[in-house]
């Protein structure tokens, strides 16, 4: 048996070491933060932080060449506005969203920055620009704490609670036994897809970025907590370069300009007053949830 000590025990620290390296590893992959397949060009730039602007020219791209998903997709966002993009489920709304912090490159066009092609920035410079709250979040396997001061990690203590505040989830990450050192687990796993998705709008609140992406930032909410955190994020992104992808059209009625996707091409654009007067796409959607809402506050009473 006592010879047995010795290799076991070597098992243990091997044991230890792997699992170490796979922590290290998921943390890489978690997020996506650092994909694999874009690199900084040598003459890359620094991205400077400023209220920024955002164009998508001529952008075609597809995730297998030999499938194009967006069919030349040209749009502006203008400084401190709001650009709200709509459409059926797959027609390429958060391919936008992750060209945009180029987790791709496209494959003909160009995505700019500040005038500036996002392929010419330092990829650290760019990410740190822009903050996204995405449909999935993944969380990093670590305390509650790691997870939203990733967004800032020199932000202090009380500002990561402030930032939690705005997003509805310091109550009930007080009302854990471990608070804020409450682990999430494995891809956060010990969150509810709401609870996930709290902490996600925390580190972007915290983050404090020139560029906001929210894609379906509040699907997994119910209908009364996304009214209160959704008056958050209006009240962030009051002033500052906004995408939001939305589901839900309440969401969008206040954007400076309203894309309407089908099959990878903006078929509608405008106003919500104006695209309501058209009566055509966006119309019958509108149209479409108000019904379904309808329907919704029957079945209640
Ligand atoms: P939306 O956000 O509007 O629902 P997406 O932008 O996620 O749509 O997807 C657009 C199209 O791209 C869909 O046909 C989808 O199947 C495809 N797609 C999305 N992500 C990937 C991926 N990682 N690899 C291959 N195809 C993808
Ligand atoms: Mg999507």
């Amino acid at each position: 048996l006592l010879q047995m000590a010795g290799p076991l025990h070597l098992l243990g620290t091997m044991y230890r070491q792997v699992k170490q390296a796979l922590t290290n590893l998921s943390r890489l992959f978690g997020l996506l933060d650092e994909p694999l397949d874009v690199q900084d060009r040598d003459n890359a730039i620094a991205l400077q932080p400023a209220r920024a602007s955002v164009r998508f020219a001529a952008v075609h791209f597809g995730y297998d060449p030999r499938r194009e998903i967006l069919h030349g997709i040209d749009f502006d966002i203008a400084p401190g506005h709001t650009v709200a993009v709509v459409g059926h489920s797959g027609s390429g709304k958060s391919t936008l969203a992750r060209l945009l912090y180029r987790f791709y490159d496209v494959q003909a066009g160009s995505v700019e920055l500040n005038g500036q092609d996002i392929r010419d920035y330092q990829q650290a410079s760019l990410r740190r620009a822009i903050a996204i709250v995405p449909q999935d979040t993944v969380l990093f396997n670590d305390s509650i704490l790691y997870n939203i001061q990733y967004g800032r990690p020199s932000a202090s203590r009380e500002e990561v609670e402030q930032a939690a505040r705005a997003a509805h989830i310091h109550d009930f990450i007080v009302s854990l036994p471990d608070g804020y050192d409450t682990q999430v687990g494995e891809r956060g796993l010990k969150l509810s897809g709401g609870e996930k998705q709290r902490v996600a709008i925390a580190r972007a609140l915290l983050k404090n970025p020139s560029l906001l992406i929210f894609d379906e930032a509040t699907s997994a909410l119910d209908s009364k907590s996304e009214k209160a955190i959704q008056a958050e994020l209006d009240r962030l992104s009051q002033g500052r370069t906004t995408l939001v992808i939305a589901h839900r059209l309440s969401t969008v009625m206040n954007a400076d300009q309203i894309l309407v996707m089908d099959q990878g091409r903006i078929i509608e654009r405008g106003r919500h007053a104006e695209l309501l007067a058209k009566g055509d796409h966006y119309a019958h959607m509108w149209q479409l949830q108000q019904e379904q809402k309808d329907q919704a506050s029957q079945q209640r009473v």
